[in-house]
């Protein structure tokens, strides 16, 4: 049985088809510019045949259209009829404090999404039109919608609580969310079954370093702390949002630069980051670039910012945690900078934590132990695969309701 995953976002829509016996991506595509001037599909089968068909895309429905047309193509032998999709998972950014797990879509999962749109405004609209489009032409077909904020509802009511007045949470929820759950319990469920431990009797530390980025502190198999909160800008420094920051500062800049509301979101989310302090770019390789051959200063300390702020969330959750056992890097940066990962493990042996040198310098995107064998806490490289567990999540539920 084969499943579609989708994950929409506002002009665009990625998909993965998953064969679940062979637990076998068959293919992986994009459809980008949706709305917009210029979209178009791209596909590559697991072949590596690739594909791209320009096109009007005028809105998600039109997308997915498009999309399950050439997964039905002759031409690429994918799918022999649209029959052959079990279900379909989706990638919803929120489910607030309605889903600590994946939940098959019916009327009223449907609804609470649709509240959740509240807490996050730009993620969770295009989420919800990827489903009601996928029901619009396919009404019978399984959805379920797989929480990026899931993962983390198990943390403790001190440790996701804000201290701002109690009748705030009441009323609006404000809280600390959490975000890439998916890919935090993935990468730390992995990196138990290559070191052969429980996870389930683990202290780990989860490092998710892409564009956006954030860490976990998870104890026994759930997630205790993690660095982003109400809203994805909390926590690390990213490609182009803050992190942590004074909101003090927020006040000012708003008084000084005469700023609307809309602007200094704009500031802090898009603006900000590893962009903000370089003037360089958001994108960690152009900065490595910058800072080691052409000796760009505000690159260096835009990296120099990057680990130590990563550094500081170790020390936090190691006391969180009551030590670590594990620590693992993800994402882009994480699984592609040997760089970061050394200035990030640099000064960590009175932990017990020492990198291998020799294992951490070439490693580029693949599933290793980078730790030395003397290690007291195993530092691996674990490529995240959110799409699998999408796939994983979705095919268990709708396996349980045959
Ligand atoms: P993601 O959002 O997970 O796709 O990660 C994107 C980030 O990973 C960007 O900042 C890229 O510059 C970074 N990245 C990808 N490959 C490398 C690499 N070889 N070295 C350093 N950063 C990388």
């Amino acid at each position: 049985m084969k499943i579609l995953v989708l994950n929409c976002g506002s002009s665009s829509i990625k998909f993965q088809l998953w064969d679940m016996l062979k637990k076998e991506s068959l293919a992986v595509g994009i459809a980008e510019k949706v709305g917009l001037k210029g979209s178009f599909v791209k596909l590559e089968n697991s072949k590596g045949q690739k594909v791209k068909f320009e096109g009007e895309i005028l809105d998600h429905q039109i997308g997915i259209e498009y999309i399950l047309g050439i997964l039905t193509s002759k031409d690429y032998g994918l799918l022999k009829s649209l029959a052959e999709i079990e279900a379909v998972g989706h990638r919803v950014a929120h489910g607030g404090e309605s889903f600590d797990k994946s939940a098959f879509v019916d009327d009223f999962v449907l609804e609470q999404i649709e509240k959740c749109i509240e807490l996050a405004p730009l993620h969770n609209p295009a989420n919800l039109r990827g489903i009601i489009a996928m029901k619009n032409l396919i009404p019978d077909i399984k959805q379920v919608a797989v929480f990026d904020t899931a993962f983390h509802q198990t943390m403790p009511e001190y440790s996701y609580m804000y201290a701002i007045p109690y009748s705030l949470y009441n009323k609006y929820k404000i809280r600390r969310y959490g975000f890439h759950g998916t890919s935090h319990s993935y990468i730390a469920k992995r990196a138990c079954d290559i070191l052969k431990v429980d996870y389930n009797k683990q202290k780990i530390v989860t490092a998710h370093l892409g564009n956006g980025a954030s860490m976990c502190a998870i104890r026994d198999g759930k997630s205790l702390d993690t660095s982003m909160g109400f809203t994805p800008v909390e926590g690390l420094i990213m490609g182009t949002r803050t992190g942590d920051l004074d909101i003090g500062v927020v006040n000012y800049i708003m008084d000084k630069e005469e700023l609307p509301l809309s602007s200094i979101n704009t500031v802090f989310n898009k603006q900000s980051g590893m962009l903000g302090i370089t003037g360089v770019s958001s994108d960690m390789r152009e900065i490595q670039n910058a800072a080691k051959n052409e000796g760009n200063k505000r690159a260096q300390l835009g990296l120099d910012m990057y680990s130590y702020r990563i550094k500081k969330y170790i020390g936090a959750y190691a006391a969180a945690l009551g030590g670590i056992d594990i620590l693992i890097f993800a994402g882009g940066i994480g699984e592609n900078s040997p760089v970061i990962r050394k200035a990030v493990c640099k000064d960590f042996e009175y932990l017990g934590l020492k990198i291998d040198d020799s294992k951490n310098d070439n490693l580029r995107g693949e599933e290793m132990v980078i730790s030395a064998d003397d290690s007291k806490i195993k530092v691996l490289v674990v490529p995240t695969n959110e799409e699998l567990v999408i796939a994983e999540d979705t095919h268990s539920i709708v396996s349980k309701l045959n």
